[in-house]
């Protein structure tokens, strides 16, 4: 099983049954609170399940950040329509590796964090949609659903409770653009995997046109200690408007890469320093991509900062979705923007002009730009076409796509105008290929 060894600077609550024997099974999970949450949400009703989540200010933790509590008490309870929960483990973007690592050591806990998400709506099924490359994920997860059907977790009338539930795996074929949600619900009905038209958004239109809960994987594991602890007590762990601990994925030029659970607004650079063990070989910070390859970068001197919703958005970037990659000194910013933009480009769905034709262009651009070739105004243009994708296209792929390549054209042009004048880093220290 893949984890870290607990670092004493994490708060463990997603990871607490990280490293117990057998943590993936139905017995190390019912010996360790398993399911006792589910049990005392079946004692509560809807409105209370859905009051104390929204009192725990949990926010969505896929990458836009939407307060869970409030997204599913826009599920019209009332419809005679069937509820579906549906949890997007289409874990694709750059830097990001933490739902794999939650269901492959708990698989369980995704379980009843659905469980519960599907008694405050009323729902009787729900899908786990994971992404095809992860294959050796779904199969841990079949064998934890059918540990749950066994038990009686899963199923007819779940441990006498009257409360039926079925829940199975459904497997994604490879598109990134499938971990938006509307092109996820499209995938799992079996046809191509673009969006949808919004609004009607899936609370009230979303698998088969019915009402629908859909969350991330690390929101749903949030739920059960919420349900058992309370909405306050895991608020109380977070920052006002951003509550609890989120996973944190460390990867880039640190000595102690990997992923640990740190409390939201955790600072930075004590990720950086503390859990990540300081700066690889001892070189000097030169950017953060602070969550996710969407997310625009921050140079060194902006990294004095913590980590939650508000505080990335005084500085215009994002939390996104936890994935952190450290840059160091011998980062090659030009190689870095080009390597982002052939990512989107290959995984455009193509539905949209601007980010077809845009992310295209921009990797051509890039490309010469690398190769030295080209003048200061292609860097311009650079810029300037990312500026005219952002906020015209379809669905967030495209902004996705424009952030990072805007902030990096802003804050490292100097790096762009010496590639054209012929300066290069010395090829023993480029690190980014
Ligand atoms: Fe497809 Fe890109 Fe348009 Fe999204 S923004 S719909 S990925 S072409």
């Amino acid at each position: 099983m893949l984890f870290n060894p607990p670092h004493p600077a994490e708060t463990k609550v997603l990871t607490r049954r990280f490293g117990l024997p057998n943590s993936e099974s139905i017995d190390t999970y019912l010996a360790n609170d398993g399911y006792k949450a589910f049990l005392k949400a079946r004692e509560m009703s809807q409105e209370q399940i859905i009051e104390e989540v929204k009192l725990s200010s949990l926010r969505g933790r896929g990458g836009a950040g939407f307060p869970t509590g409030m997204k599913w008490s826009f599920v019209p309870r009332t419809s005679p329509k069937p509820k579906y929960i549906v949890v997007n483990a289409d874990e694709s973007e750059p830097g990001t590796c933490k739902d794999r690592v939650l269901m492959e050591n708990d698989p369980h806990g995704l379980i009843e964090g659905v469980l519960i998400a599907a008694l405050s709506i009323g729902a009787h099924r729900g899908w786990v949609y994971i992404r095809g490359e992860y294959r050796y994920l779904i199969d841990i997860m079949d064998r934890a659903i059918e540990e749950a059907y066994k038990h009686g977790y899963l199923g007819k009338n779940i441990r006498g409770t009257g409360f039926d539930f079925d829940f199975s795996t459904h497997t994604g074929a490879g598109a990134y653009e499938c971990g938006e949600e509307s092109a996820l619900l499209e995938s799992l009905e079996g046809k191509r995997g673009i969006p949808r038209i919004r609004p009607p958004f899936p609370a009230v239109s979303g698998a088969f046109q019915c009402p629908t809960i859909l969350n991330n994987v690390e929101t749903y594991y949030a739920v059960p200690p919420i349900i058992l602890n309370g909405g306050k007590w895991y608020a109380d762990l977070g920052v006002p408007k951003a509550g609890g601990t989120r996973m944190l994925c460390l990867s880039g030029h640190v000595n102690t890469p990997g992923v640990y659970e740190i409390p939201l607004g955790f600072p930075m650079m004590r990720a950086i320093n503390e859990l990540g063990g300081g700066m690889l070989n001892g070189n000097k910070l030169k950017a953060v991509v602070p969550g996710g390859s969407s997310c625009p970068l921050l140079r060194a001197e902006e990294c004095d900062i913590n980590m939650d919703y508000d505080s990335l958005a005084k500085v215009k970037s994002m939390l996104g979705s936890g994935g952190m990659v450290v840059l160091d000194e011998t980062t090659d910013m030009v190689k870095f923007a080009l390597r982002i933009m052939r990512f989107y480009q290959h995984e455009s769905c193509g539905w949209c002009i601007p980010c077809r034709e845009g992310t295209l262009w921009l990797k051509k651009l890039l490309t010469r730009l690398d190769a030295g070739v080209g003048s200061s105004s292609d860097i311009s243009l650079v810029g300037e076409l990312a500026k005219n994708m952002f906020g015209r296209t379809f669905c967030p792929l495209g902004d996705a796509a424009a952030m990072p390549t805007m902030s990096i054209i802003e804050k490292f042009r100097d790096e762009f105008e010496a590639r054209l004048a012929g300066v290069t880093l010395p090829p023993e220290l480029v690190s980014i290929a």
